[in-house]
């Protein structure tokens, strides 16, 4: 089972990277080829009969498991950069973290109404990074079939403000 491969292989390192955070490190898993091949499969797995023309992936640890899942699906992959890293036109959209702001970026050419997207992340927590790459990408007049997350910290209730979207975790604390 794919839940257990990751529960025995992620490493929980408190207080990083500021006290109270219990970071997820996912290194073990990603130096793990059997691991690696079983979550492509299970990320896979939702959308083999949906349509997919593209995936997109959140830098950065959202393109680690994008590219190997656009791959499996057939399709090309669509990066969304942290601000001033596209070469090219984009648009961008600006949102809350815990404490501060952050902006994320894809090409404005990158995805239009003719597509079909799963967006990809490492993780789910409280939903800002994810809601925001939905903004941009309905923005752009495309569907989003499905969001895809390894890991969702269930415990802060990102689904909330993912309204409407179908979001795939494959292991949830
Ligand atoms: P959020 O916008 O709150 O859903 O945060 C999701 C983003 O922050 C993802 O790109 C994660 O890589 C990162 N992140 C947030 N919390 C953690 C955590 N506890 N462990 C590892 N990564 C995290």
């Amino acid at each position: 089972m794919v839940e257990t491969v990751i529960n025995e292989l992620i490493r929980d390192v408190p207080d990083f990277p500021k006290p109270g955070i219990v970071f997820k490190d996912i290194t073990p898993i990603l130096a793990n080829p059997e691991a690696m091949s079983k979550i492509y499969d299970a990320l896979a797995a939702p959308y083999r009969e949906a349509g997919i023309t593209k995936v997109i992936g959140i830098e950065s640890r959202g393109f680690i498991f994008g590219t190997p899942l656009a791959d499996r699906l057939g399709v090309g992959f669509v990066p969304i950069r942290k601000p001033g890293k596209l070469p090219w036109k984009k648009v961008s959209v600006s949102y809350a973290l815990e404490y501060g702001e952050d902006t994320l970026e894809p090409h404005v050419d990158s995805v239009g109404p003719e597509d079909k997207v799963v967006i990809v992340d490492d993780l789910l927590a409280t939903g800002g990074t994810l809601a925001a790459a939905c903004e941009l990408v309905k923005g752009l007049g495309t569907t989003i079939v499905g969001c895809s997350v390894v890991i969702e910290l269930g415990f802060l209730e990102g689904r909330a403000k993912l309204d409407g979207v179908e979001i795939h975790s494959l292991v949830s604390y």
